[in-house]
């Protein structure tokens, strides 16, 4: 009987992980078209200065919508993009649609704030030259570089190879800033920080979830930002949901933060639409 039982159950996650893997692979086939598709939208979530209340910049965040599987979520899709390969063809899609809405935001008359896209470590690791692409589309929409923010991982540190140096400097020559995600989730360490002139340092929703009064997690926070504004480094709480954590995160320095507590990431209609009634409630 238990015996029995074992068995249906070693046979239940069998066919789980045969599920999983048929879909990871009907995800890779069906990435190839997505482009072509128009099945990418960008959604854009504020990144508010959590003194004064305004949106000072927001981050562009990839959803993909298929027709029969519906809306994908990027942590499905994007570590799957890395492995074949389609991340480039994504990447490039993703800058070259930002700096689209970019142009159209300016022409309606929004404030001109700063837009970060995420750029995977497997972007990083081709050839530098993927930049002179993006040079030239800036300049053919006569955009400066710093309308622009790569956020990028600690892996990347890490790896430190010639190619990913080079591709960091290349992007602040260009005055797009370099902001470090996810802080504290990896390999995070101060050393690294040090070997490198990042801009911005975004502290891991992991840590800001778990911050309440008298909580470790706030006790990391507090160390990160302090340890941020001695290197100059500005720092972005994520994954913000709560007034406590806000009003504590203030407490402890914090200036600028990202969460559901002001907005989930939103279409771009959306998104012009709380900048407008962000900018006229002050
Ligand atoms: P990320 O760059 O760390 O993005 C932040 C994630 O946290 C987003 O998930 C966002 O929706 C979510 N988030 C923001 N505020 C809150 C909050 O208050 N509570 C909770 N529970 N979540 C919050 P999303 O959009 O599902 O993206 C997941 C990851 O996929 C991103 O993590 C990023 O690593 C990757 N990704 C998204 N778009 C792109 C892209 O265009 N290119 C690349 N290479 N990666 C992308
Ligand atoms: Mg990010
Ligand atoms: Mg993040
Ligand atoms: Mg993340």
């Amino acid at each position: 009987e238990a015996k029995g039982l074992g068995r249906n159950r070693c046979r239940f996650f069998r066919s789980a992980l045969q599920e999983e893997a048929t879909r990871r692979g009907r995800i890779a086939n069906e990435l190839r078209g997505a482009i072509a598709g128009d099945q990418f939208r960008l959604f854009y979530q504020p990144i508010i200065d959590l003194g004064t209340g305004e949106v000072v910049k927001a981050e562009a965040l990839l959803r993909w919508q298929h027709p029969q599987m519906g809306l994908v979520s990027p942590a499905e899709f994007i570590p799957v993009a890395e492995q074949t390969g389609e991340i480039i063809a994504i990447g490039q899609w993703v800058f070259e649609d930002v700096l689209r809405q970019i142009t159209a935001w300016d022409a309606a008359g929004l404030p001109p704030i700063r837009i970060g896209v995420n750029r995977s470590p497997v972007e990083f690791r081709q050839s530098a030259d993927v930049l002179d692409a993006w040079a030239e589309r800036l300049a053919e929409h006569g955009l400066s570089g710093r309308r622009i923010l790569v956020e990028i991982t600690e892996g990347l540190l890490v790896e430190l190879s010639d190619t990913v140096r080079d591709q960091f400097e290349r992007l602040q020559g260009m005055g797009i800033a370099l902001s470090l995600d996810d802080f504290g989730t990896g390999y995070s360490s101060l050393a690294y920080l040090r070997k490198f002139d990042v801009d911005f340092l975004k502290i891991d929703r992991a840590f800001v979830q778990g911050v309440e009064r008298g909580s470790d997690d706030l006790a990391l926070c507090e160390a990160i930002i302090v340890m941020a504004q001695k290197l100059g480094i500005e720092v972005v709480a994520e994954g913000i949901e709560t007034e406590d954590q806000c009003a504590l995160l203030v407490t402890a320095g914090c200036r600028l933060g990202q969460g559901f507590l002001f907005s989930r990431p939103l279409p771009a209609d959306a998104f012009a639409a709380y900048l407008r009634g962000a900018a006229q409630h002050g």
